[in-house]
């Protein structure tokens, strides 16, 4: 110690550190000069001095590469390290600024100037509070800053100190804390080491707050990437579960073992191919899936062994249905044909008659007849060309048509495939089911039938194609390919014959009943059909019966009784109350009432055609939702009565002064055709002379202008429904004599039919009194009196009950 003003000591450089006075710290000293100066203090028990260099990076500095101001420090402890290298504890003691630098042999040593904090006395507590305060702050932000540390400070009483320690703790670069260091007067040292120590402050917290955005949203993004994960393993394990190599080997081993065609092959192959590359879970996945199930499905060339005996096919015709005998002729020799020419004859059978005559059940037994798998698809209220040939794969939701869908239920390659209710076929925007009909009933088309879901063809050449309808009411095209066979109602014999011998056992099978345990005599069966029923078939028949064998299936679990019997006075306690008035309901004639017969899809049906006469100038009104066909009828008969009134023994004047009108009422059978002509011709004549019809007459023809009966369709229904309604006489066109061998000896014994050429001879028949045409007096006195316009003449018979109150021969009750 030279001077104590300027004492001179060995300089210690120091490398990115600032060592501040009442600092005490560890230093590793590893410079050969470095050591020598501590060594030399050390022998001359001299203090150090601590001079930060300017760059860390010179190794040996210069003056010119250390700063000005240093500490003087005291080395309190000294560890020889053996890498060579020394471990020294310091602490700092003042401030000095170098004076001289000198560079002896070893080390350089410094002559310095200590620096005296100014203004020591006038530093405000505020700001050394304020500092305090901020530091505590900075402190539980820098986990650096020692919790013993804090506890020092706080309880530091001198601001100088505490700058100089504090200054000690902030993380700030040398330059920074140099210039505090260097900073004599303490309230500016101090409110430098202020500013840094917020500006740290502010770092320190812009930190954390961009910490905890960040962990936030790497939490957020862990989380995500975790579910993300976890959603993709769990559609890895749905993944080998749906596409699993299992399912996709058996789909392989399904399409080697199906008998497809080649076209057929190649897109299942195809389509598996597609299948394996794709993602298990897409949806085109499940739409390939769904595909390749009807590919598979759909049966390809696996026949059923057809059965050629025709004698037994015979058999089990007759064992399933009675009567019919025609009609089992005819599909017997259909199945003849077929078994010689092989596939198809060419020809599709059409079953057309009413409802219940056993169209659908015919069908069935001619699949077990000739060993064919038998399905069914109706197409009634199809109008739809997709529903019969599919929807493409891109409709959401896609299938194959009906015809495609009934082929999957049947099973084999060559089932009978019945079409019912082909009459029922519509067509609107959609398209036109017919054509697609066409070409599956087509032979020459049909071993390519194109279904839009299937993409390829399928081969419906083998097979066996019936149709049913209830009415001829089909596009020509259609009718043309077909084979029709016409099954009419039955007769009430007939009807009580398929009850005995058929319904009532499938019935008493149907709802569990034993044999024995129910019987039904004749009279209730006869009685069950005119009073329950009004039908061509016997749907309803055997829905009654089905209705009395639940109910006596009821009574023997309740009654403990051992078997029921039905008889005429039973029947009625089972059934309630008649549904339907047998026979005609008015017993006698009516003026201006006939009882016309009609032929309707279901069958044949009574029609009452009234007229009555009232004042006017001529007109004549058409009521019942008449046809056009049927007013036409109406006019026409109008005109020929008129031109032979006075032979009809009718005014002509009544046709200026009196309007008609015609009703027919029953507003849910269709009402149309010509064949009600002759009928309404004798309710006008009747209600324009005041005769009378006979009510037991029940009568059908077309008529021409000059009154000639021409004939009608629909004969035997017509017939069926005459015997139903209880008429006695029925007057038919001469020319349906050659239909007479249709109609069954039961029915033309029923009733006494009479075959009329002209209006006479219906008039004759109907009318309860004869026609006398008008004298040439009455003629005169009519055409003046029609001169004068008075009315003056009366009906030329009395009064008879008028018939504007007919009614049906059977109601409804
Ligand atoms: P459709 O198809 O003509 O409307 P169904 O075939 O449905 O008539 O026949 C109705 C019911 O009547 C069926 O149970 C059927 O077996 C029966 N059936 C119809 N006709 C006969 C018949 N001739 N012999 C035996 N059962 C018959």
């Amino acid at each position: 110690m030279t001077d104590l003003k300027s004492p001179s000591y060995p300089v210690i450089p120091l490398r990115d550190i600032v060592v501040f006075p009442h600092m005490v710290l560890t230093l590793f000293v590893g410079r050969k000069k470095s050591i020598a100066a501590i060594k030399h203090a050390l022998k001359e028990e001299s203090e150090i001095f601590l001079l930060p260099q300017k760059k860390s990076e010179t190794e040996s500095p210069n003056k010119e590469d250390l700063y000005h101001v240093g500490v003087v420090a005291h080395i309190t402890q000294m560890i020889n390290l053996p890498d060579g290298t020394v471990k020294i504890l310091v602490e700092g003691l003042y401030r000095a600024n170098v004076k001289e630098l000198t560079q002896t042999k070893d080390y350089m040593d410094a002559l310095v100037t200590p620096m005296l904090d100014k203004a020591e006395g006038e530093v405000s507590t505020a700001l050394v509070d304020s500092l305090l305060k901020v530091f505590l702050d900075y402190a539980d932000y820098n986990k650096k800053v020692s919790p013993d540390f804090v506890n020092l400070i706080s309880k530091e009483k001198n601001p100088s100190k505490i700058v100089d320690l504090i200054a000690s703790q902030l993380f700030v670069s040398v330059e920074k804390q140099q210039k505090i260091l260097e900073t004599q007067d303490l309230t500016e040292r101090l409110e430098h080491l202020l500013s840094y120590l917020i500006m740290e402050l502010d770092a320190f917290k812009l930190e954390e707050k961009v910490r905890t955005r960040v962990k936030q949203q790497m939490e957020k993004n862990h989380r995500e990437y975790y579910l993300s994960e976890q959603i993709k393993a769990i559609q890895n394990e749905l993944h080998q579960d749906q596409n699993s190599p299992n399912e996709m080997t058996q789909l392989k081993k399904r399409i080697e073992q199906t008998n497809f065609t080649k076209e057929a092959r190649e897109k299942a192959e195809g389509e598996l191919k597609k299948l394996t590359q794709m993602n298990a879970m897409s949806s085109e996945a499940s739409i390939i899936r769904n595909y390749l199930e009807w590919l598979l499905d759909v049966p390809w060339s696996s026949p059923t062994k057809i059965k050629r005996d025709i004698k037994n096919a015979k058999k089990i015709l007759d064992r399933d249905h009675y009567g019919l005998d025609k009609i089992k002729e005819r599909i017997l020799e259909h199945l003849a044909v077929q078994q010689r020419v092989g596939k198809s004859c060419g020809q599709i059978l059409c079953l057309v008659g009413p409802p219940g005559v056993g169209k659908t059940s015919l069908g069935k037994s001619i699949a077990e007849a000739s060993g064919r798998n038998y399905v069914r698809i109706s197409l009634g209220g199809v109008c739809d060309e997709a529903e019969i040939r599919g929807h493409r794969r891109t409709y959401i939701g896609a299938m194959p048509g009906r015809i495609i869908q009934g082929m999957k239920r049947a099973k084999s390659s060559n089932p009978l495939f019945l079409l019912d209710e082909v009459d029922k076929l519509g067509a609107d925007w959609r398209g036109d089911p017919t054509s697609a009909l066409l070409e599956v009933l087509d032979p020459m088309q049909n071993n390519a039938f194109n279904d839009h879901y299937l993409e390829v063809d399928y081969d419906l050449s083998d097979v066996f194609f019936i149709a049913t309808a209830n009415s001829l009411n089909l596009p020509r095209p259609l009718l043309d390919r077909m084979e029709i066979i016409h099954i009419s109602g039955y007769t009430e014999a007939e009807k009580i014959e398929i009850a005995k011998r058929h319904l009532i056992s499938k019935q008493m099978k149907a709802n569990g009943l034993k044999k024995n345990e129910f019987s039904i005599s004749e009279g209730a069966l006869r009685d069950l059909i005119r009073h329950y029923t009004n039908e061509s078939g016997v749907r309803s028949l055997e829905r009654e019966i089905a209705s009395l064998a639940r109910k006596v299936l009821k009574k023997l679990l309740t009654k403990k009784k051992t078997s029921v019997a039905i008889t005429r006075t039973t029947l009625t306690k089972y059934l309630g109350k008649h549904k339907y008035r047998y026979g005609l309901a008015e017993k006698e004639p009516l003026v201006g009432v006939t009882t016309g017969l009609a032929w309707t899809e279901t069958g044949g049906d009574l029609l009452t055609i009234e007229a009555s006469v009232s004042e006017g100038k001529g007109k004549s009104v058409l009521t019942g939702k008449l046809g056009e066909v049927m007013q036409e009828s109406i006019q026409a008969s109008i005109s020929y009565i008129r031109s032979r009134a006075a032979q009809f023994g009718i005014y002509p004047s009544m046709f200026m002064n009196k309007d008609i009108h015609i009703h027919v009422p029953e507003g849910a059978t269709p009402k149309d055709g010509p064949s009600a002509g002759i009928a309404i011709c004798t309710s006008l004549v009747s209600i324009l002379t005041g005769i009378p019809v006979r009510s037991d007459v029940a009568m059908t023809g077309e008529i021409t202008l000059r009154g000639r009966v021409l004939p009608i369709g629909g004969l035997k229904e017509k017939l069926l429904a005459a015997v139903r309604g209880g008429i006695k006489k029925v007057l038919i066109p001469e020319e349906n004599k050659k239909d007479m061998e249709e109609v069954p000896i039961s029915v033309s014994k029923a009733l006494e039919i009479q075959f009329v050429r002209d209006i006479e001879e219906v008039l004759h028949a109907a009318l309860v009194e004869k026609i006398t045409p008008l004298t040439a007096e009455q003629k005169k006195k009519d055409a003046r009196a029609s001169l004068m316009q008075t009315q003056d003449f009366t009906l030329p018979h009395p009064p008879y009950p008028s018939g504007v109150t007919g009614s049906k021969s059977r109601t409804h009750n």
